[in-house]
């Protein structure tokens, strides 16, 4: 791995649903570049519909820009890369009817990894999150969090090396979203993948980033990129120190100036 090599270029990527006029004519994304170094995590932040899921959206290759282009390594994205991207949501998408770990099997089959791998692998990842006992339950048997650990356990089995997750810990209980946390970046490291990670907490955002990007309201753009440096405790005491408290004040202050003109401008 080349240092500080970039993995993903996002550049000025526009984005509207429909034509102008229309009705259904939504300007969705605006101007937004961003460059993410391979194995950085990062996360965006922005109001309810400001483009975050269009943006995952465009860099995976499933929309293609009204306007600009990602690159993932030299190449620009001109449609799905499952070789190289994996999707992670906060709806966890399994399979009902199939155990965990046919789940988690199924990515793979639909990625085109050779049979014989599949086994191992998914048990490697499912060890990983902790879910190897779970392996041939159903999902409807599992928690939401236990859920969410074998949605992750499928991203990670597919060894891609970047991973798009989008809310995927916004429907758990606070308790169990912090232990996702601090899973997420235990696993992220020994992957070594590039993340994007979206989210409506401003803790989550400055817990797990090493870059944290706010967008404005929509149709969203970055507003301000912060650097954080890697957490140094778990989720619940990094809550308690006073530069990550600074930090998240910083983003939730620029945050209610955006609603308040919002609602001002109304
Ligand atoms: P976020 O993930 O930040 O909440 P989205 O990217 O989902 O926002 O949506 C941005 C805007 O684009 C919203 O106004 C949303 O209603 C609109 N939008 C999203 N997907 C579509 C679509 N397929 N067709 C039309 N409008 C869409
Ligand atoms: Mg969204």
């Amino acid at each position: 791995m080349k240092a500080n090599e970039i993995a993903v270029r996002v550049r000025n990527v526009s984005h509207q649903f429909g034509e102008e006029g229309e009705s259904l004519h939504v300007r969705a994304l605006l101007d937004t570049s961003l460059d993410v170094v391979r194995g950085e995590l990062v996360c965006l932040i922005g109001p309810s519909g400001c483009g975050k899921s269009t943006l995952l959206n465009v860099i995976g290759g499933l929309l293609t820009p009204t306007t600009g282009a990602v690159q993932v390594g030299d190449k620009e994205v001109r449609g799905p890369l499952p070789q190289q991207i994996a999707y992670m949501f906060q709806e966890n998408a399994l399979f009902p009817w199939s155990t965990v770990i046919e789940n988690v099997k199924l990515g793979m089959l639909f990625q085109g990894v050779p049979r014989a791998q599949r086994e191992p692998r998914a048990r490697k990842s499912l060890e990983a999150v902790g879910l190897a006992a779970f392996a041939n339950h159903y999902p409807g048997q599992l928690s939401g969090g236990m859920r969410q650990r074998a949605a992750l356990a499928r991203a990670l089995s597919l060894e891609t090396g970047i991973i798009l997750m989008d809310e995927p810990f916004g429907a758990l209980d606070p308790t169990t979203r912090l232990h996702m946390q601090e899973l997420l970046v235990e696993l992220w490291k020994e992957a070594q993948a590039t993340v994007f990670f979206v989210t409506h907490s401003i803790e989550e955002a400055v817990y797990l980033g090493d870059h944290v990007y706010v967008f404005s309201s929509s149709p969203g753009t970055i507003v301000r990129q912060m650097t954080v440096p890697p957490p140094t405790l778990p989720p619940k005491e990094m809550l308690r120190e006073p530069d990550f408290v600074d930090r998240v004040s910083e983003i939730r202050d620029l945050m209610d100036k955006m609603t308040a003109s919002t609602r001002a401008g109304d």
